[in-house]
């Protein structure tokens, strides 16, 4: 099997970053959903707690009890069966018509669509979610909203904040219309906190910042953060090969010269992006050849041990498509083991 190996340093150091933005560790709010990234859940939970992350986000509220020893708090995005009620676990409620579906007393939080059009409320429906979260029996904690295009240099995120400012004023005055205690507000991903130096919110949902493969314009100068996870792969065999030779499924590849070749056991069956083919090259420079069987990937290498990737961002290049997907296309059955540098 390939596996992983997680650099507690560099977690630490885009931690640190990222404390220093959001004002206060306390505000940070690590996002860990589908696996934290393909991180692994528990070992970022681990290391988020050890360095006094109070505060978590995931999709599921299975993920949310997985972790619920490591947090103080915990939101959970997604759609919610049942909710259980908890000290701890938050739950979004995404449209009007959830609302009814949570029990008396529960805690929630409301999303409201600010321009993203894909979950929250209408922000003409504010009032009457509030009157529907009060009848219910809710406990209505804070009222949140996601940037859709926070990671592009254009006028679309200051337009999104404005809705947001604006959300927030209603949403005050109708707390205190409907007898709410003080609300929590927050809006920002990993590059929406990177765009304001006057983060003044109640915390922000960092989720690809903190594992250091943020995907912004240069010009947010985020070069410092770097990234928590590299695979690597044990080589199962070598072979010499003549040039003219073929390689791998289809015979994509064809040897220029004669050459040694060693044969990995990783693939896309471990969630290697099998866009990633013929020309990919190694951080050491060993290059990839032929196509990614499902265990299986050659290298031009003769190495025992080979790094596979140590920053997402270069395969996402290489595979048209960003680091997010590199990441959380990673099975959660790869080992992980946690490294200090
Ligand atoms: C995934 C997600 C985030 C984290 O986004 P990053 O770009 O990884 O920081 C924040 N908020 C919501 C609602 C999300 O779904």
């Amino acid at each position: 099997m390939a596996y992983i190996i997680l650099n507690k340093n560099n977690f630490f150091n885009n931690l640190d970053i990222i404390a220093k933005s959001t004002k206060g560790r306390d505000k940070i709010a690590l996002v860990l959903k589908d696996n934290a990234y393909g991180h692994g859940l528990l070992e970022m939970a681990s290391m988020a707690k050890e360095y006094g992350v109070e505060k978590a986000v995931v999709r599921t509220i299975e993920e949310a009890q997985k972790i619920e020893s490591f947090f103080e708090y915990i939101l959970v995005l997604g759609r919610t069966q049942t909710a259980l009620k908890s000290q701890k676990i938050r739950y979004t409620i995404n449209d009007i018509a959830s609302i009814d579906k949570f029990e008396h007393g529960t805690k929630v939080e409301l999303k409201v669509d600010t321009g993203m059009h894909r979950n929250g409320i209408a922000m003409s429906e504010l009032e009457e979610a509030f009157s529907k979260i009060k009848e219910a029996g809710l406990i209505l904690e804070a009222v949140f909203t996601h940037h859709r295009s926070s990671d592009e240099l254009t006028s679309e995120w200051f337009w999104q904040k404005e809705n947001f400012v604006n959300v927030k004023e209603k949403s005050r005055e109708l707390a205190l219309e409907f007898g709410f205690g003080s609300l929590r507000f927050h809006s920002s991903n990993s590059a929406s906190l990177f765009r304001q130096l006057d983060f003044d919110e109640d915390m922000a949902r960092v989720g690809i910042a903190a594992y250091g493969c943020i995907e912004v314009p240069d010009a947010l100068h985020l070069k410092e953060l770097k990234p928590v996870l590299s695979l690597w792969a044990s080589r199962v065999s070598t072979r010499e090969i003549k040039a003219g030779d073929r390689v791998g499924y289809g015979g994509d590849y064809v040897a220029a010269e004669d050459c040694v070749l060693g044969n990995y056991d990783f693939g896309y069956g471990d969630g290697f992006l099998r866009a990633c083919a013929c020309g990919y090259k190694t951080p050491d420079g060993a290059e990839l050849v032929g196509r990614i069987s499902m265990d299986n990937s050659t290298f031009k290498s003769d190495k025992e041990k080979i790094l596979v990737f140590d920053d997402a961002r270069d395969v996402a290049l290489f595979a048209k498509t960003i680091s997010y997907e590199v990441l959380t296309s990673l099975k959660p059955e790869i080992k992980r083991t946690v490294a200090e540098f």
